[in-house]
């Protein structure tokens, strides 16, 4: 299993913290790195795909403690990943040098609606035109966060926003069952990924939020721990397939 950015800024922040933050059903005793029940520890399915962009997580508060969040699931997918705590007056230095890096493209994923000079959207294929390397930087937190977050970032001001397709999202919502009205930031990642013609990626990055969701779900409940899991079982099945074929 590989240890990126998002496990490291949970460590740090946990070190940090004087009063631990408690997150509903703390009952249960979670990994440290997938944050499911330990008994169901996904890590050693962490998907291992190589892919030609980066991906930025900016996090809300508390938002790293969270065993739902999803942000880190987009982490565990691509391996150049960022994470870091949002500031309003004291922003990373570390975050402000690499959306100021001229190697990267630097692109927020946010809702056209609340892009106020839309002289900023961007259509998807003025993606990496100059050899340069995409970096998607995800707002990661609560709806009502993530928005005062992209109002409340200077830093942010001056980059393009990609804003996801509507009809993307519906057609994505329509195939899932549970008909969800805010899509998970994995989510998101995932129809921005297909958006771009990364489909292995996108692919990839949905199928590991349902694993997720599943383990999630299962580590809630109060059933046995040897209860099975369809989802990882296809997904483990569809993991080695694939690296059958290409051997
Ligand atoms: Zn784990």
């Amino acid at each position: 299993m590989r240890i990126h950015a998002f496990h490291r800024l949970y460590q740090h922040r946990l070190a940090q913290s004087t009063k631990p933050f408690i997150a509903r059903g703390s009952k249960v005793e979670r990994c440290l790195y997938c944050q499911v029940a330990k008994s169901n520890c996904l890590c050693d399915y962490q998907p291992d795909i190589d892919s030609d962009i980066a991906v930025m997580l900016l996090l809300s508060d508390n938002e790293v403690f969270k065993p739902s969040n999803t942000g880190r699931l987009i982490l565990d997918t691509v391996k150049e990943g960022y994470a870091f705590q949002w500031h309003r007056t004291e922003p990373d230095p570390e975050m402000l040098a690499l959306v100021s890096n001229p190697s990267y493209q630097p692109i927020v994923i946010f809702p056209d609606e609340y892009v106020e000079d839309e002289q900023r959207l961007i259509p998807v294929d003025s993606i990496g035109p100059q050899g340069k390397k995409p970096l998607l930087i995800f707002i990661d937190g609560s709806w009502r966060e993530a928005r005062r977050i992209f109002r409340k970032s200077p830093y942010l001001d001056g980059l393009p926003v990609l804003s996801v397709e509507p009809e993307s999202v519906s057609r994505y919502v329509m195939r899932r069952s549970d008909n969800a009205q805010h899509l998970a930031t994995a989510e998101v990642a995932a129809l921005v990924f297909d958006q771009m013609g990364e489909q292995h990626l996108s692919a990839t990055l949905a199928a590991w939020f349902d694993v997720f969701k599943e383990s999630y779900l299962h580590s809630k409940s109060r059933s046995k721990s040897d209860q099975q899991r369809p989802v990882l079982q296809a997904f483990i099945e569809a993991t080695e397939t694939r690296s059958r074929s290409s051997n």
